[in-house]
């Protein structure tokens, strides 16, 4: 965990404000009949014009601007032009802008028309499990009070927390430490201090919590075939409390 100076947290600010603006870019363009290519696209011009760079695209050799991951894709999903939404599906949407060398992280699952109240429960919980995790998220706590307030929200509405992937550090690399998982226990985890910036990122699968990797080496599926959703900020922890950064 770094401290960032005051020039950097500005940085940061427009980064995650950037991110933030591209995800309400995409929820617009979800509907029926496109093709997570199609979103793809878009999303990588809206970024240039805005004047960020897609950070996740090249990334260890990922080819997307976004990771588009309908249903039971957990995450990682690869844009492709032969994966076209369909009415009363989800689809989790994950992007990163990178600005002046500093870095926005952010994630939603969005509905396609109509869903069923099972998949919107499931998205809504997912995002409350945020939320509930960030009112443990102090400085001088552990990382661990936050992590374990996600696990518990999330398992007391009868979902499982995936466990292989997790949040992280993030700043003028998109991933830095420490980990930051959705699970554990309240002493887990470094200390909080202040001036620091994470990606908090709940996976939230329906099922059981078991996940596959699929044959393109980046997909993440789940492994008894049930939904999956994502919710994820870049957040600024400051004395006075938690900015999300990322709305
Ligand atoms: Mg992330």
């Amino acid at each position: 965990m770094r401290k960032f100076n005051p020039a950097e947290i500005v940085l940061m600010r427009k980064a995650g404000e950037m991110t933030g603006n591209a995800l309400k870019y995409v929820e617009t363009l979800i509907k029926p009949g496109i093709s997570t290519l199609e979103l793809d696209k878009s999303v990588k011009k809206f970024i240039i014009d805005s004047g960020g760079t897609p950070s996740f695209l090249g990334y260890e050799g990922f080819p997307g601007s976004i990771c588009a991951s309908p249903n039971d894709v957990v995450v990682h999903g690869i844009p492709s032009a032969d994966v076209i939404l369909k009415e009363g599906d989800i689809i989790s949407i994950d992007l990163g802008v990178l600005y002046k060398g500093y870095n926005g992280d952010a994630a939603r699952t969005f509905p396609v028309g109509e869903i069923s109240p099972e998949k919107q429960r499931l998205i809504d919980v997912t995002r409350e499990s945020f939320f509930e995790g960030i009112k443990n998220l102090k400085v001088g706590h552990r990382l661990g009070e936050m992590s374990h307030a996600i696990q518990a929200y999330v398992e007391k509405n009868g979902y499982s927390v995936v466990r292989e992937l997790v949040g992280h550090g993030i700043g003028k690399d998109m991933h830095e430490p420490p980990n930051v998982p959705n699970y554990g226990k309240v002493t887990d985890g470094p200390m909080i201090i202040e001036n620091t910036c994470l990606a908090i990122e709940p996976m939230v699968n329906m099922g059981r919590k078991e996940i596959w990797l699929i044959e393109d080496g980046w997909g993440i599926i789940t492994r008894d075939g049930l939904p999956s959703a994502h919710y994820e900020n870049t957040v600024l922890i400051t004395k006075d409390g938690v900015e999300i950064l990322t709305l």
